[in-house]
């Protein structure tokens, strides 16, 4: 309906998800249906190969649904062009993956600055954001080191601010402290934390860690590929 402001940031209805494996499918999220209001922390929480990263890959448009909607800020995403969806990753979305996924050749700054050129931001100007976003996340001193100069928790702060760059209305990070030790996993929960707390950016995120996932207001629990309403809920 024109005009009318969804509080929910995200909206998934009624999605199913197979994925083809040679002349078979193999189905793996079934009628999932959920909403998660604007600046909420959620935490994904289920077994190894249930769909959890199916799931965030859904609602970061990385792939899209065999059947259902999935609507963000309102918008059907699911029936938008390639283009509409690619435009939206890069505006609304940032993206936390495991390995952190930077680009070995690059140094910090310029991973970080990465999204904004592909926006067409000029390279000076990219940079000095990339730069504000590094001291954000404390590694303004190691702005000029290549990844794998780096310690796992750096290189993590270093996703955290290439995904921040883009000023995202939404995080999602798939087992984001899944390669680092319980300390430092810890220091890039509170850093996700205070993020979505001071800056009222909607948290999702998947992690195996039940200590990890208490931290968010809200957990959702997937089961063989079906969401169990609530895992808990701190709000
Ligand atoms: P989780 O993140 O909870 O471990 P996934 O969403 O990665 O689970 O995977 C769910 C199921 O889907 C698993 O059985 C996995 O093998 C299968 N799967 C995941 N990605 C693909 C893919 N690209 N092609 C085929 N099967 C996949
Ligand atoms: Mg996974």
């Amino acid at each position: 309906m024109p005009g009318v402001i969804d509080a929910d940031l995200i909206r998934l209805e009624g999605i199913t998800h197979a994925y083809a494996t040679g002349a078979s499918t193999q189905a793996v999220l079934h009628d999932v249906s959920f909403s998660i209001p604007a600046g909420l922390s959620c935490a994904i929480v289920g077994a190894s190969g249930s769909g959890k990263s199916t799931l965030l890959n859904l609602i970061g448009l990385l792939d899209e649904p065999t059947s259902g909607r999935v609507l963000l800020a309102g918008e059907d995403m699911s029936r938008a062009s390639a283009e509409v969806r690619a435009i939206a990753r890069n505006r609304i979305i940032g993206f936390v993956f495991q390995s952190f996924n930077l680009l070995p050749r690059l140094d910090a700054l310029d991973n970080v600055a990465l999204p904004l050129l592909h926006r067409g931001v000029p390279r000076q100007q990219a940079r000095q954001a990339a730069q504000a976003q590094l001291e954000r996340v404390g590694l303004t001193n190691r702005r000029h080191h290549r990844p794998a100069d780096m310690s796992g928790g750096q290189r993590q702060r270093v996703a955290i601010a290439r995904a921040l760059v883009g000023d995202p209305a939404l995080l999602l990070a798939d087992e984001p402290t899944g390669n680092l030790d319980s300390q430092t996993a810890q220091d890039i929960i509170n850093l996700l934390l205070s993020l979505n707390r001071e800056c009222g950016t909607t948290l999702v995120l998947v992690t195996h860690d039940s200590g990890l996932a208490g931290r968010m207001a809200r957990c959702l629990q997937v089961v063989d590929g079906r969401i169990r309403f609530p895992g808990y809920c701190n709000q």
